[in-house]
C-alpha cells in the first residue's frame, strides 16, 4: 500500500474514533433512557404477531445501555442491569404491554412515543414512553434500538386530576349516604386498590355503616372475615378502628414476612392476610370540621402496584373531599329534620293559639258594649285598643296557620268571578282606618272582573299596603295603582319611605326573610307577609316583585292573568 493510503487510513480511523467518542459522550450525558436489546435467536418477520411476542419475551435481553436508563430500573450504573431479560422489566400479563409490541410489529418496527408498562428492581410500576427501531437483515428480526423516559409521575398526576373531577361529580349527586358510598367504593377499585373499604361512625363514635368493595366479588367473604380476625383486638396496630382512634393515615408499602411477623399475635390474620395475597395497605381518616367520621383503606394485591408516599398523599387529598360531601349531606339531613320540626311546630302552635284569642276577642267585645251601655268611656277606649291589638294578633296567627299550610300544599282557595276594583276600593278603605299620617291615593281603573280568591287576593293588597305604611313612617302618602293590559291587570303599591338595597328583592319574598338594616325594633313583623302574598299570587298565575332604592321608598307590583272569557 502507497504511504498516502496509510495516512488516510490513519486519518479515518482517527476520525472514526472521534465520532465514536462524541457518540458515547452524548449517550452518558442524556436524561433520556438508551438502549440496545438483541434476540439471542433472531426472528422471521413473517411469523405470526402471537410468536414474535413471544419470541421477544424468550429471547430479548438488553445488550447495552446508559446509566440513565438503569437509573429507571433502581440501579445505579448500566453494568447492573445489562443482560436483564426483557421479561425481567416489562410486565408480561399487562394488556398495555401486548398492545406495544404488536404496534411495534405492525409499524414495521419503528415506534414513536409508545407506552410501556414496567417494573423496577423492587417491583414499583413505572410508565415509560419510548421510541424504537427494530434492526432487520434478511427477514430477519436481530435486535432493537431505542429510547425512553419515565412519565409515571406526570402520567400518575393526569390520572388523579381525572380521577378527582370524576369523583367529585360522582359525590354531588346523592343525598343518600349508603348508596353514596357504594359509589365512592366502585369508583377507587380498581383505579386505586384491588378492594377497599369504607367506614363511617354515628353520634357515639362507634362504626355505623360499612362497604367492602373487591375487583374480584367473590374475595369479599375472605376479606370481611380478615376484618372479622382484627376488628376486636385490642390497640390493634393498623385498620379501620386504628384510624378511627387515632385520626391519622397509615400505610404499610410492602407487606413481606417481615411484617407480618409483627401480627404473630394473631395467627387467624396472618392466614388470611397470606390468602388474600396482600402486598400494599394505605389508609385515611374522613375528617370534617375537625372531627374524625370516618376511614377508608385500600389494599393491593398485585404484584406491581406498591402505595407510595405520593399515592398517601393523594388519597388524603380524596378523602378530604369525601369527609365534606358525607358531612355536608348530615348537615343538610339536618337542617331538613330541624324545618320538619319548625314547620310542625309552627302548625300546631297557631292552630292551638287560635281558639282562646277567638274567645278573647268576643268577650273583649262583650266588656266593651258593658262599658259603652255603662257610659264607661275611660273603659270603652281602652278595650278599643284591645280590640285593634287582637286584631293584630289574630292577623299573625292567620298567617303562621297559612304558611304551614302553604308547606304542606294545603293552602286552599274559593274561587269565584269578582269585580276587581271593587275589591281593591273596599280594600283600600280598611286599610285607610288604619292609618292616621297617610294618604292613601288611589289611582287607574281596570275596569275588570276576574276569576280568582277574592279574599285573598284582597289579602295580599291589605298586606302591601300596611308595609308601604310601616316602612314609610316620616311620609305622608302611598299610593295605589290600577292598569289593564290586553290579558292582565296591574296593580303597584308606591311609598316614599325607607326602601331597601337591590340585593334584597328576590330574598324578601322568601320565607322568614327581613332587611336587617331596615327593621331593627321600630319596625316589628316576622317576615312572612310577603312570601304568603308571593305563594298566592302564584296561585293565580301572577307575578309579584319589588323595585326600591334605600332612602327613596319602594314600589310593589303584581299582575295577574285575565281569564278567557272574563274579560
Ligand atoms: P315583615 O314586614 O313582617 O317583616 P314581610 O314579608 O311583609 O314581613 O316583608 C319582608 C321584609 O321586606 C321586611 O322585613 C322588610 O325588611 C322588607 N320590606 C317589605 N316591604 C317593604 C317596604 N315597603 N319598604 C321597605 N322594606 C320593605
Amino acid at each position: 500500500m502507497p504511504k498516502d493510503g496509510h495516512k488516510k487510513e490513519h486519518i479515518a480511523t482517527e476520525a472514526l474514533k472521534k465520532s465514536e467518542e462524541r457518540y458515547k459522550a452524548f449517550i452518558a450525558q442524556s436524561t433520556e433512557g438508551i438502549w440496545r436489546f438483541e434476540l439471542e435467536k433472531q426472528i422471521s418477520i413473517k411469523s405470526s404477531f402471537k410468536k414474535q411476542i413471544d419470541h421477544f419475551y424468550t429471547y430479548g435481553y438488553l445488550a447495552e445501555c446508559n446509566d440513565a436508563m438503569a437509573h429507571m430500573y433502581g440501579f445505579t450504573t448500566s453494568q447492573d442491569i445489562i443482560g436483564a431479560r426483557l421479561s425481567d422489566l416489562l410486565i408480561r400479563t399487562d394488556k398495555n404491554n401486548t398492545l406495544y409490541l404488536t404496534e411495534f410489529i405492525r409499524s414495521q418496527y419503528k415506534l414513536s412515543e409508545y407506552e410501556s408498562h414496567e417494573k423496577d428492581k423492587d417491583g414499583n410500576f413505572h410508565i415509560f414512553q419510548n421510541n424504537l427501531t427494530g434492526i432487520v437483515e434478511d427477514g430477519m428480526l436481530k435486535r432493537a434500538w431505542g429510547t425512553q423516559r419515565d412519565i409515571t409521575k406526570q402520567k400518575r398526576a393526569e390520572q388523579q386530576q381525572l380521577f378527582l373531577e370524576k369523583a367529585s361529580n360522582m359525590l354531588v349527586i346523592s343525598l343518600d349516604q349508603q348508596f353514596t358510598l357504594q359509589q365512592i367504593a366502585k369508583l377507587l377499585v380498581p383505579y386505586l386498590a384491588d378492594y377497599c373499604r369504607i367506614a363511617i361512625t354515628g353520634e357515639d363514635n362507634k362504626i355505623k355503616e360499612i362497604t367492602v368493595s373487591h375487583s374480584d366479588p367473590t374475595q369479599v367473604t375472605l376479606v370481611e372475615a380478615l376484618f372479622d380476625s382484627y376488628k376486636n383486638i385490642p390497640n390493634i396496630t393498623h385498620g379501620v378502628p386504628k384510624i378511627l382512634q387515632s385520626g391519622k393515615s397509615e400505610m404499610i408499602p410492602k407487606i413481606d414476612d417481615n411484617v407480618l411477623k409483627k401480627f404473630k399475635t394473631s395467627k387467624q390474620l396472618v392466614t388470611f392476610v397470606k390468602k388474600i395475597g396482600l402486598k400494599s395497605y394505605m389508609g385515611v381518616p374522613l375528617i370534617a370540621r375537625g372531627k374524625t367520621i370516618g376511614a377508608i383503606t385500600f389494599s393491593s394485591i398485585q404484584d406491581h402496584r406498591y402505595y407510595t408516599k405520593e399515592d398517601l398523599q393523594f388519597t388524603e387529598e380524596l378523602a378530604r373531599r369525601i369527609a365534606l360531601t358525607i358531612d355536608n349531606v348530615r348537615l343538610f339531613k339536618e337542617a331538613q329534620e330541624a324545618i320538619t320540626l319548625r314547620d310542625d311546630f309552627i302548625s300546631v302552635a297557631s292552630h292551638e293559639l287560635k281558639t282562646p284569642v277567638t274567645s278573647v276577642k268576643i268577650f273583649t267585645q262583650v266588656l266593651q258594649k258593658h262599658a259603652d251601655e255603662n257610659g264607661d268611656k275611660k273603659a270603652s277606649l281602652s278595650l278599643e285598643k284591645m280590640d285593634k291589638q287582637i286584631n293584630k294578633l289574630t292577623e299573625l296567627i292567620y298567617n303562621l296557620l297559612n304558611i304551614a299550610k302553604i308547606q304542606t300544599g294545603r293552602l286552599e282557595f274559593n274561587e269565584k268571578v269578582f269585580d276587581f276594583d271593587q275589591m281593591v276600593h273596599e280594600a283600600v278603605d280598611v286599610m285607610q282606618h288604619m292609618t292616621t299620617k297617610h294618604t292613601l291615593q288611589l289611582q287607574g281603573i281596570t275596569n275588570k272582573k276576574i276569576r280568582g280568591d277574592e279574599d285573598r287576593i284582597g289579602q295580599v293588597l291589605s298586606n302591601l299596603i300596611s308595609n308601604a305604611i310601616k316602612y314609610s313612617p316620616t311620609s305622608d302618602k302611598v299610593i295605589i295603582t290600577l292598569t289593564t293590559k290586553k290579558d292582565s291587570i296591574g296593580v303597584s303599591v308606591q311609598d316614599f319611605g325607607i326602601g331597601m338595597d337591590r340585593e334584597h328583592l328576590d330574598k324578601i319574598f322568601h320565607r322568614f326573610y327581613r332587611v336587617s338594616s331596615n327593621t331593627d325594633k321600630t319596625f316589628p313583623g316576622l317576615g312572612i307577609g310577603l312570601y304568603i302574598s308571593n305563594e298566592i299570587i302564584k296561585r293565580h298565575n301572577g307575578r309579584l316583585w319589588a323595585e326600591s332604592k334605600t332612602g327613596y321608598g319602594s314600589t310593589f307590583y303584581f299582575t295577574m292573568p285575565i281569564n278567557q272569557g272574563e274579560k
